[in-house]
């Protein structure tokens, strides 16, 4: 197949590229034309995914296509932006009709149900990868920042935390089958979900709007995401480990220290991290209540700096940083714990 019979197959049909009223022109010419809403800031946010490195180049392509855009949907969740266009940098080894296929259907599956439209991009020949570049509208003058958390504002994480590191080492199969099977089905399953299909927490974001101080979503592990919060907003924060939320198929898998190690430092999970003022914390809590979205407290924001647990010992900023090989050796060491235990 041609690239130009590849764009039209693949790219242009309409759960991918739907039918928006501000695109004025989509895929097909040079350039795409789109109006951004009186008033609105354009939010915009890229994320690459590179086959060995964010995903591995032989998992499931409608995962890699579903997560790439995820990922890059969780930027928009953390600045509380409405999705509207994403572009698509992709570069394959060879053009797989089946492959293809799957990947769009996961990245179509939820460009449509999150109502964001693919508008143009570009296709060569190489080493698999995937740029995404996603386009949303916020108010400025209440986009959330990482800056504007406050001594006093709850903080609070909008699911649990360390599934996707858990999932990653089922992926990895550095546990063993039997280790794996006493686990069941069922939270097997939940655990690899939530490393291949991350879900970006725009409604969330959406009821939580009128509310929040600052955010973050949590992509290279809790404790490091929350020190960036913390460090732009010149401040620290008092978590309660008690609190954390941790599934127990994650402490099925890890067991407890484990898992509490995967949800304090395992990357992935973009779960939102929000810091509320304390007057706001109430009824914000209601409205995600009554829309059916988690809404867990596990700490505080106080004026000493650097994160500490609930009987004031600091905590480490751990975190995934790809230029840090003790990053890389991180994330297999929750692979080699769970290794040990069987
Ligand atoms: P040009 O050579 O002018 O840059 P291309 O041949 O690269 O144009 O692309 C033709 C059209 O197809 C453009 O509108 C471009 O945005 C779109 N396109 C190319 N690759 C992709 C892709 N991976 N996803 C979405 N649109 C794409
Ligand atoms: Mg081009």
């Amino acid at each position: 197949m041609q690239e130009f019979d590849l764009i039209q197959h693949f790219f242009t049909r309409s759960t991918l590229a739907q039918a928006r009223d501000d695109i004025l022109l989509g895929i097909g010419d040079d350039c795409a034309l789109l109006q951004v809403p009186a008033g609105q800031a354009l939010a915009v946010s890229m994320d690459a995914s590179l086959a060995g490195v964010h995903f591995m180049a032989e998992a499931d392509p409608y995962a890699i296509g579903w997560r790439a855009l995820a990922v890059n949907l969780s930027d928009l969740a953390a600045m509380s932006a409405e999705p509207a266009w994403f572009t698509l940098g992709l570069s394959l080894p060879h053009t797989d009709t089946p492959w293809l296929e799957a990947f769009c259907q996961g990245m179509a599956d939820l460009a449509s149900a999150q109502g964001i439209s693919l508008v143009g991009g570009d296709t060569t020949r190489g080493p698999l990868s995937i740029s995404i570049q996603v386009h949303g509208f916020v108010n400025p003058q209440t986009a959330w920042k990482r800056s504007k958390a406050q001594v006093g504002d709850l903080i609070y994480v909008t699911g649990p935390l360390g599934d996707a590191a858990g999932g990653l080492c089922l992926e990895m199969a550095q546990t063993t089958i039997e280790h794996a099977a006493q686990l069941g089905f069922e939270g097997q399953d939940a655990l690899r979900r939530a490393y291949l299909l991350p879900y970006p927490h725009i409604e969330a974001a959406r009821i939580l709007r009128p509310y929040v101080h600052a955010a973050i979503d949590i992509s290279d592990g809790f404790l490091a995401d929350l020190g960036h919060l913390l460090t732009a907003s010149g401040c620290g924060a008092r978590i309660d480990l008690s609190s954390l939320p941790i599934s127990s198929a994650l402490q099925d898998l890890l067991g407890d220290e484990a898992a509490l190690g995967a949800a304090l430092a395992g990357g992935d999970d973009y779960q939102l991290c929000i810091s509320l003022p304390r007057a706001q914390a109430q009824v914000a809590c209601e409205a995600c209540e009554a829309a059916g979205i988690p809404l867990l407290p596990i700490g505080e924001v106080i004026e000493t700096l650097g994160i500490f647990d609930q009987y004031h010992q600091p905590l480490p900023t751990l975190g995934y940083n790809h230029f840090n090989a003790a990053s890389i050796q991180q994330k297999r060491l929750a692979a080699a714990i769970s290794r040990q235990r069987v």
